[in-house]
């Protein structure tokens, strides 16, 4: 056996999603790998767990454990593969251009909220909004789903891109589209604001508004007109990229940051609207730490808050993965908790950060959670909410937040 540098080694077979899940699973629930990839005799084509060996790769690891013409069980920890070396934040913050400004400034800040923690339940909040361009997670997807498609074509310049997003996504797109000179239409629900529009514009998208009121009320019009345009659709609701970049870094950088707080957290939270980075979150820790519990955040029936949405308006990954159970939270308790955070932490989180925030609090209330840390995931910055938020800045608070 011997560990072979990550691009040296051809693996060419598919990886289905469920397979690769099933793999990723036991890399994680072991803390590496027991066997070898088998390349040929004379050359670094895979010809035995060619499956594990691209799983590898989209797992971010530096090093492959080859043998020559069979495969061997032998352990191999995460730490040898190389598996935490890519989060490798700039020291003094210098950058190339703000593509490298978004890769190598995470991990995002994780931060105690002491003054917003209720009853022993403390909170650690990981701030999305420090992303560069949409100030969300969504810089995340935009950046790798424009790059897996890149490295399919062969070219940066992707030329004509098309993506139904309800803002942050269309951010993203937008920035890495300005960065390799290609441009993005996109189609955006009618319950998105005039803040999200213009935001869009400014980046140089064009915008299309639908009298639609979701984002994947979008997705099959959008299809069709890329076909019919030869435009790229990155589609994040489906692009297996969005679900493998919160695994490659999301996840691990977390796990890496809750080493340096010395905490060993009992439940992560977090909203979903396509599940992407909540779907990896769970996934990579229910499988590296067996007791915590995962929640996911969502509107109350009926009701919108801009970047997450009900289940059962269909979302993918989320189905593939183990979680303890779906918070809904209404508009208004969102921007309560935005308010709440603000006034007791001093920081200004966006609505569906308000909504996980008061999932917190609902949970707590529930009894659902044990005494300890509890990390909360805060997808974006509260700039873009203000008018939104200005209806709520006089109220009193409702009883259900007094402690
Ligand atoms: N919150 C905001 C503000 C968002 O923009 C999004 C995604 O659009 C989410 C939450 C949900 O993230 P995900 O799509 O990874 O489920």
């Amino acid at each position: 056996m011997y560990l072979e540098d990550v691009d040296k080694v051809v693996c060419d077979d598919r990886l289905e999603l469920e397979e690769f899940i099933a793999i990723v699973s036991e890399i994680l629930r072991r803390g590496g790998v027991d066997k070898t990839v088998a390349v040929e005799v004379n050359s670094e084509r895979a010809v035995e767990n060619a499956k594990l060996c691209i799983a590898l790769k989209k797992l971010g690891v530096r090093y492959i454990p080859v043998s020559r013409g069979f495969a061997e069980n032998t352990f191999v920890p995460l730490e040898k593969l190389g598996f935490f070396d890519e989060i490798n934040p700039s020291r003094y913050r210098v950058f190339a251009d703000t593509e490298e400004l978004l890769y190598r400034n995470w991990p995002t800040p994780l931060v105690r909220l002491p003054r917003s923690s209720v009853a022993g339940r403390i909170v650690w909040a990981k701030l999305e909004g420090f992303n560069p361009w949409s100030m969300s997670v969504k810089d995340r997807i935009g950046w790798y789903m424009y790059r897996k498609a890149a490295e399919k074509l062969g070219s940066f310049q992707l030329g004509l891109l098309v993506e139904s997003t309800s803002t942050n996504t269309g951010l993203a797109i937008a920035a890495m589209c300005n960065i390799h000179n290609s441009k993005l239409r996109a189609y955006i629900p009618s319950t998105v604001s005039l803040t999200g529009e213009l935001l869009l514009k400014i980046f140089g998208a064009e915008v299309v508004r639908s009298p639609k009121p979701l984002t994947v009320d979008l997705i099959d019009e959008v299809e069709a007109i890329a076909k019919t345009e030869g435009a790229i659709h990155l589609n994040q609701f489906y692009n297996d990229a969005n679900f493998e970049v919160h695994l490659r870094y999301t996840a691990k950088e977390l796990e890496l940051q809750i080493r340096e707080a010395g905490i060993k957290p009992k439940a992560i939270i977090g909203g979903l609207g396509t599940s992407g980075h909540m779907s990896a979150i769970a996934l990579y820790f229910k499988n590296r730490f067996r007791e915590i519990k995962i929640y996911g955040v969502v509107p109350a029936q009926g009701t919108t808050i801009q970047g997450i949405r009900r289940i059962e308006s269909g979302m993918k990954w989320i189905h593939h993965v183990e979680i303890d159970g779906v918070m809904d939270v209404t508009p208004d308790e969102a921007a309560e908790g935005v308010i709440e955070v603000a006034r007791r932490d001093g920081i200004l989180i966006g609505l569906s950060s308000g909504a996980v925030y008061m999932a917190y609090r609902k949970l707590v209330e529930k009894g659902e959670l044990d005494e300890g840390d509890h990390i909360l995931i805060f997808p974006d910055h509260g700039f873009k909410y203000i008018e939104q938020l200005s209806k709520y800045i006089n109220k009193p608070k409702s009883a259900h937040h007094q402690t």
